[in-house]
């Protein structure tokens, strides 16, 4: 019994809705041409199966934060211009979230702006998971999003930190499995907070490039990756958590226009997405795995029936669980 637990997987392909690697721009017809890549993203991978023969679930992180609204005029910009193809990705299994990207500079002046639109991107979408652009996060924001309802939270890059002025953040002593928050520091473990948010860690891959020096860089699973080094980093991963998340970004499949097509890491093309998944599917059978695709919030919440069922274990301690209401 406990034996077919450890050898499933849980797999979430998760789409973030925002520019990526691209800079910034006001151009409304840049934003039509990454949801129009998402939309035949999505189409492409439900070719493809788990191994419950299920196609996949994905979790689509779109950006609702002030800057958009500076933009915009609304910072639920992308949930109204594209309410019509979200509501569809919906009804066909998928989950729609939350992605703000923060300008830490004026981190606290953001923050405050942020339970509004949350507001406005509920009465829009029932956002349940939370994702902060650019792997930021801190104590304060960890607890604003908890206080505003998210059951979770899927930011962190385990065993990464930047110190760069404009993009930093800090995930070095994270865990690379799901896990409580705790109050006092976001990157731990608290074992009386399972009532709150859950952490739901990217996946890291150890991917050496030309220049990384002197052993492979964790990378995070960026289905996006050119074959060559998405295939590398999952040939060289040793352990495997039983939650693995990845990500596309539409934006990176369809370069903008007058960009170069080449970059040292990503693909910059529609195809291998679908070949990278098809490829990691591959690899975790040959290990004996069972895959199974998941949204965030499913696996969230399948975390927590698993916590309740250990507490009802007279094996283990019991522990304060207090139900989200579920
Ligand atoms: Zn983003």
């Amino acid at each position: 019994m406990r034996k077919d637990i450890t050898e499933d997987i849980t797999l979430c392909i998760t789409a973030d809705i925002c520019n990526a690697v691209f800079p910034e721009h006001r151009d409304i017809n840049r934003w039509d041409e990454i949801i129009s890549a998402g939309i035949r993203l999505e189409e492409r991978l439900a070719e493809i199966a788990d191994d419950y023969g299920n196609p996949p679930e994905i979790t689509w992180f779109v950006r609702a934060d002030p800057s958009m609204r500076k933009r915009f005029f609304s910072a639920t910009f992308l949930f109204e211009r594209f309410g019509a193809h979200l509501s569809r990705f919906a009804a066909r299994g998928h989950e729609i979230a939350w992605h703000p990207h923060l300008d830490v500079q004026s981190l606290k002046r953001e923050m405050n702006e942020l339970p509004k639109i949350v507001k406005n991107v509920r009465s829009l979408f029932p956002v349940e998971s939370v994702r902060i652009g650019g792997g930021f996060h801190s104590i304060e924001l960890m607890k604003l999003v908890s206080k505003l309802g998210f059951a979770a939270d899927s930011t962190a890059l385990p065993g990464r930190f930047s110190i760069d002025i404009g993009t930093p953040f800090d995930w070095k002593n994270a865990p690379d499995t799901p896990y409580f928050p705790g109050k006092s520091d976001y990157q731990f473990e608290d074992e009386f907070q399972e009532s709150g948010i859950v952490e739901i860690p990217f996946t890291m891959l150890p991917i050496k490039l030309d220049g990384d020096m002197p052993g492979p860089s964790s990378r995070y699973m960026n289905f996006s990756y050119q074959a060559e080094h998405f295939g590398s980093g999952v040939m060289a991963k040793r352990n495997w958590s039983d939650v693995l998340v990845g990500i596309i970004h539409p934006a990176e499949i369809v370069p903008p226009k007058g960009t170069s097509n080449w970059h040292k890491l990503l693909s910059l093309c529609e195809e291998e997405p679908v070949e990278n998944i098809k490829f990691i599917l591959e690899r975790l059978r040959s290990l004996g795995k069972k895959v199974r695709f998941r949204t965030i919030n499913s696996t969230q919440s399948e975390i927590r029936d698993k916590y309740m069922s250990h507490a009802d274990d007279t094996s283990k301690p019991e522990v304060g669980f207090v139900s989200r209401g579920m």
